[in-house]
């Protein structure tokens, strides 16, 4: 906390894993010598820079850019970018804090980064977003590469900004590096299902949580939050698996429908058309609009999806789900569940998915794509789709595994922190001290 004050986002996800790496420490004091965990909790090297760019009214603005390469042991850092408001130094440690420990859990060669911006893309035309990316990428292309480290996206950050940093990146190297960014158009360089990754990644691995006590998706009633990239395709899922999602926000409120959310009008309007999900309710007799976010929670359901945002989810919204009989919990977003709501949830044997692991997907099929870019092959949406069914059960078995042998049996968390953070340290170790 000393070395990292006024950092509550980084502290919090740092407290996170550490409280579950005691066990490991007592049985491997090798990591306490070789200072391993003081070693992770710094980053490689943390970049800010200076992103000037003009509106459409020749005004120029100036925003904050940010580049966090946390830990390179295992691979090229890498992680996505986000823009949004709320970004400054705390939030993306924290998200490239918990990135080193998910893409371990994947079984692919990545490391650990993150980055973005205080930049808000709401109400922003195309042109003046072009040109943010472009400013953008100017300053980050001189750090990053196809081996040294691979960006995506995040909130904020879609196909159409992937589009334009790529291409920025392109003009400036003089060079068709494809593997530098993912997430990228299907058309150059792109892999097909990986703008469903996450949210179906999420969905595969709750399954599985579900399938180990006799439960699953068919005829639940499902919360899911949020209405971006993660929600959207989190709710696909959940329904081809035959549950019923009853809600889903963004960061204005939330819809209620009892009759099932209709997914293609949730598409159109966020996907398409851009709008507010507010706008719903216009189009569905029944369903309800309510203002502010973090009542979706009092919703009562047997599986509920938090696919927002960070502390999303607080001790009284857990408390809340659990009086309501919720039966499992997977986190979509990074850390959306505050540590609180956690402990909530495990004490009532809620099951729980902690993000690291359930929301591994997207990365996972991130790195899919560096390997289509580096064979200069592309594979069908069964293949990459397949792939990544595979790697989210091998992620339940592994952090299922760890807790088992390190005494929480069934405590997902402690599992996956385990389990993620054994394969980088034993890596840091054998390089050296460096
Ligand atoms: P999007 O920008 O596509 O969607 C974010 C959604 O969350 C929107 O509905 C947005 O509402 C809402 N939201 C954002 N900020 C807040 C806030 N402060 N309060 C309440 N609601 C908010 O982002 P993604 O779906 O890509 O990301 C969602 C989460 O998943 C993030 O935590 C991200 O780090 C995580 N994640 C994403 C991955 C990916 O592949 N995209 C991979 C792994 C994790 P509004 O439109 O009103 O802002």
């Amino acid at each position: 906390q000393e070395s990292n004050p006024n950092e509550g986002e980084f502290q919090q996800a740092v407290k996170e894993v550490l409280d579950s790496l005691v066990p490991v420490l007592v049985k491997n004091p090798v990591y306490i010598k070789q200072a391993v965990l003081e070693r992770m909790i710094e980053p490689e090297r943390l970049i800010s820079f200076r992103v000037p760019w003009v509106d459409d009214n020749g005004n120029v603005k100036v925003n904050r850019g940010y580049r966090v390469q946390f830990n390179s042991a295992i691979g090229p850092y890498k992680g996505g970018l986000r823009f949004h408001p709320s970004v400054n130094a705390s939030i993306i440690k924290f998200l490239g804090f918990e990135q080193i420990f998910k893409n371990s859990l994947t079984g692919q060669p990545i490391g650990g980064g993150k980055g973005g911006s205080d930049f808000d893309p709401k109400g922003k035309s195309d042109f003046e977003i072009m040109r943010f990316c472009q400013s953008f990428m100017t300053e980050l292309s001189k750090h990053i590469g196809p081996d040294t480290d691979v960006p995506a996206g995040d909130i904020g950050v879609g196909a159409r900004e992937i589009g334009y940093m790529f291409g920025q990146y392109k003009k400036l190297r003089g060079a068709y590096e494809a593997g530098v960014l993912t997430g990228k158009g299907i058309g150059y360089g792109g892999s097909l299902g990986r703008k469903e990754a996450t949210g179906y990644g999420t969905v595969y691995f709750v399954d599985e949580m579900l399938k180990s006590k006799g439960y699953s998706f068919d005829g639940s009633t499902v919360v899911v939050s949020g209405s971006g990239n993660v929600s959207i395709y989190a709710m696909e899922k959940a329904i081809q698996f035959g549950a019923k999602v009853v809600a889903c926000s963004d960061s204005s409120g939330y819809v209620y429908d009892p009759n099932g959310i209709q997914l293609d009008t949730v598409k159109r309007l966020k996907e398409v058309e851009n709008k507010r999900i507010s706008e719903y309710v216009k189009e569905h007799a029944g369903a309800i609009y309510q203002e502010g976010c973090s009542g979706i929670w009092t919703i009562p359901c047997d599986i509920a999806l938090p696919c927002a945002t960070q502390n999303e989810l607080n001790k009284e919204a857990a408390e809340l789900l659990v009086s309501n009989g919720v039966k499992a919990v997977g986190e979509g977003a990074n850390m959306p569940s505050t540590l609180e709501a956690v402990e909530i949830f495990i004490e009532n044997q809620v099951l729980f998915a902690p993000a690291k692991a359930a929301n591994a997907g997207g990365v996972a099929v991130s790195a899919l794509e560096m390997a289509q870019n580096s064979a200069r092959l592309a594979w069908t949406q069964e293949e990459v789709d397949l792939k990544l069914q595979q790697i989210m059960k091998d992620i339940y078995t592994k952090s299922q595994k760890a807790a088992e042998e390190y005494d929480a049996p069934g405590n997902l968390v402690v599992g996956a922190n385990i389990a993620g953070f054994v394969k980088v340290a034993d890596a840091m170790i054998a390089q050296g001290v460096i």
